[in-house]
């Protein structure tokens, strides 16, 4: 049996800016009725991307289909209104002459007056402003028009909708609320949604499916669990947390580090960068036995359930964490563990 077609699918896609390459062969199936999230620093190319699948610019390479159909390939862009592709912006854009019903009844043009209405209205209460269907936007919070914008993509039932930062313009405690509001709309939608964020907690939280963007390539692409424990690079693993990367050499199995010998099991013998999450790497405050590295604790801070340290041993400062409760004080030496989890190693090719 085949795999189902994707949603969309985006093969082998370039595109430039003058000398600047804003997506660099990019290729990605996002599976029908998924979030996936694209993750990525500013300028790597996520707005880029989204403005092709919307067909709001062409590609110079490759091709973009949604389900079947071929919608941009060079020489070939099917405009917006042809895609039935939905956008939520950062910037809600709503019409302020219209009210909240009236602005989620735009999209539904085609449609008789009065079930245009009720349809608005079924909408906005999936996004819980029922209450709000005749404010107009000026007379909403940030949060509020947030979720019109919502409402209003959602309205012409587009077969993708595509979120940039929405709540980027929110204060966090908002956009916690708005993010998990937005999930449960879109889940309930059966949406096949693509939602761009530079937040890798945004991106843990609300991905299906995340993909990780850096200078316009994409490195991974992946259930959010698998990109966390299994990242493809350093730079990967570097896009969802704190990590310690050090280049050395792996010989038998075996990376020395100025932390201890760590297991590079799998890694060929040669160069190669030693990442070590900050969490996997623990100061363990007993003193040390013989073969153990030795590490001084340079500065501590609180971070909730751990507390965060940097550790130093041989010129080298790494991120690690200890136990909120351990008696550790900056100034000290202590031994160093690893892991389990989040040790991973990675072959340098030439280097
Ligand atoms: P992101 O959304 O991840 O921050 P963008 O897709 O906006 O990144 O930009 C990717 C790269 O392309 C950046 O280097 C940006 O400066 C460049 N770029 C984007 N749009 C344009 C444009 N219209 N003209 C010139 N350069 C652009
Ligand atoms: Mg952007």
């Amino acid at each position: 049996m085949s795999a189902p077609t994707a949603a969309i699918t985006i093969a082998g896609v370039t595109r430039r800016y003058g000398a600047r390459l804003a997506l660099d062969d990019v290729s990605l199936a996002l599976p029908a009725g998924r979030i996936t999230a694209l993750l990525g620093a500013s300028g790597s190319g996520k707005s880029t991307l989204l403005r092709l699948i919307a067909g709001l610019e062409p590609v110079d390479a490759g091709e973009i289909r949604l389900g079947e159909a071929r919608v941009s390939a060079p020489g070939v862009t099917t405009p917006p209104e042809l895609r039935r592709v939905g956008m939520v912006f950062q910037d809600f854009a709503l019409f302020p002459h219209l009210s909240a019903a009236d602005n989620v009844a735009f999209g539904l043009k085609d449609r008789p007056k009065p079930e245009r209405r009720a349809e608005a209205m079924r909408l906005l209460d999936l996004v819980g402003l029922a209450g709000r269907a005749d404010a107009f936007p000026h007379m909403l919070s940030g949060g509020e028009q947030q979720r019109v914008a919502l409402a209003r993509a959602l309205a012409p039932r587009p077969r993708a909708l595509l979120l940039d930062e929405p709540f980027s313009g929110l204060d966090p405690g908002l956009r916690a609320e708005l993010r998990e509001t937005t999930l449960t709309v879109l889940r309930e939608a059966g949406a096949t949604a693509v939602f761009v964020t530079h937040d890798a907690d945004e991106a843990l939280y609300v991905a299906d499916l995340l993909a990780i963007l850096k200078d316009g390539r994409v490195l991974q692409l992946d259930t959010p669990r698998a990109v966390y424990d299994t990242p493809a690079c350093a730079a990967a693993a570097a896009a969802l947390g704190p990590i310690n990367v050090l280049r050395t050499q792996v010989k038998a199995g075996i990376a020395q580090t100025p932390f201890g010998a760590i297991d590079a099991a799998g890694c060929a013998d040669g160069p190669a960068d030693v990442v070590v999450r900050a969490e996997a790497l623990r100061s363990i405050a007993t003193p040390a036995g013989t073969g153990t590295a030795v590490a001084r604790v340079i500065d501590r801070r609180p971070q909730g359930a751990v507390d965060l340290v940097r550790l130093e041993s041989q010129g080298v400062t790494w991120r690690g964490a200890v136990d909120p409760a351990s008696p550790l004080a900056i100034g000290a030496a202590t031994a160093v563990a690893f892991g389990p989890r989040g040790v991973h190693c990675f072959p340098v090719s030439g280097g």
